[in-house]
């Protein structure tokens, strides 16, 4: 019977776990159990967050009020959560998947297979490392992803599925500034569509064979759209923007989030410095904003001239 660990127990990890977890129990060929990793840390009343969640099957920190199911078994050891594993589930923020990769190499089946849930990548100035391809190449495992509502295997194009789960916590800062600046939804949906544009040539640029079909499913445009509506990049760059830039988004994550993770500006930075290297970044200026007014070195209102300068 086939076990299946989580790797990663956030707001988004959570709720993996707890669809999995309904589905091991009706599927016969699924161990019941499902092991989620738990980043360990010591709640407020002094109790640790895997006793906490193993107590009342609920992960009060990242998913307050919503039963995981019995058969979920929160584990802080990343070694004894992955060993054991024929399947592991990968969705902790990409920024922690280096060294979580360092943890687990060597520690797990050969035969185990992945599966990234994780909506980011590094993207350095040599080309960008697709999570998946990281996994990949330091557990020595197979790993597809799934973003949206789509299995990458049925699109055939698992870098233009993670380059859209990617991109669009760019552009989700872009909406929440124009939010912050409370200049309507026209100039939004300007943002998401002169986003949209850039994550398309972007993503061709760095891989050519990458489909433009890709961004008009569900992993592209929907999660564009539901990003940009009424995700966490956008909540902070809302507030940003109403702060007028005085407060840092590292600030304002540690206090909004409490806990979650931001991807966009990260993500944003690393962009400019390969638009930068590559002489690309007036091709970019959505791209380009969104990282200078993020680094403190534009004010937030430069989101609007450059949507306004080239949403036509
Ligand atoms: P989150 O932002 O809610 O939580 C942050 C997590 O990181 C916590 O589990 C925390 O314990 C952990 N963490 C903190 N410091 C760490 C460290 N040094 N090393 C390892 N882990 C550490 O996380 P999330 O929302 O579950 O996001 C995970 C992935 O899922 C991301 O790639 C995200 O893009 C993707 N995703 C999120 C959503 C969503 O709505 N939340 C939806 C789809 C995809
Ligand atoms: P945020 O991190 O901006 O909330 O985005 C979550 C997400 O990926 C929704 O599809």
């Amino acid at each position: 019977m086939s076990k299946v660990t989580i790797v990663g127990s956030g707001n988004w990890g959570s709720v993996a776990a707890k669809l999995i977890a309904s589905n091991t129990l009706r599927l016969s060929n699924f161990d019941d159990e499902v092991r989620m990793w738990v980043f360990e840390e010591t709640l407020p009343g002094g109790e640790k967050l895997s006793e906490v969640i193993n107590k009342t099957n609920e992960n009060v920190k990242y998913l307050p009020g919503i039963k995981l199911g019995k058969n979920v078994v929160a584990v802080p050891d990343l070694e004894n959560a992955v060993k054991d594993a024929d399947m592991l589930v990968f969705v902790s923020p990409h920024q922690f998947m280096e060294g979580i990769c360092k943890l687990v190499a060597g520690k797990i089946k050969a035969s185990a297979e992945g599966i990234s849930l994780i909506k980011g990548m590094e993207v350095k100035k040599e080309g960008p490392c697709m999570i998946s391809t990281l996994i990949s190449n330091r557990l020595g495992i197979n790993c597809s992803v799934l973003m949206g509502a789509n299995i990458a295997n049925e699109v055939h194009d698992v870098e233009g599925v993670e380059l859209c789960g990617t991109l669009k916590n760019i552009v989700a800062i872009g909406a929440g500034l124009v939010d912050g600046l409370e200049m309507g939804n026209n100039t939004k949906a300007a943002i998401m569509r002169l986003g949209l544009k850039e994550m398309i040539a972007f993503s061709k640029l760095l891989f050519p064979s990458v489909k433009d079909s890709t961004f008009f499913e569900s992993c592209g445009v929907a999660d564009l759209i539901t990003t940009c509506m009424g995700g966490r990049n956008r909540k902070v760059a809302e507030a940003y923007a109403k702060n007028g830039g005085k407060r840092s988004f590292d600030e304002l994550e540690a206090e909004m989030l409490k806990g979650q993770k931001l991807q966009g500006v990260l993500t944003a930075k690393e962009v400019y410095e390969v638009l930068s290297d590559r002489g690309w970044t007036e091709k970019f200026p959505l791209f380009s904003a969104v990282n200078l007014i993020s680094q403190g070195l534009l004010p937030p209102s430069a989101i609007v001239q450059h949507a306004d300068n080239n949403s036509r």
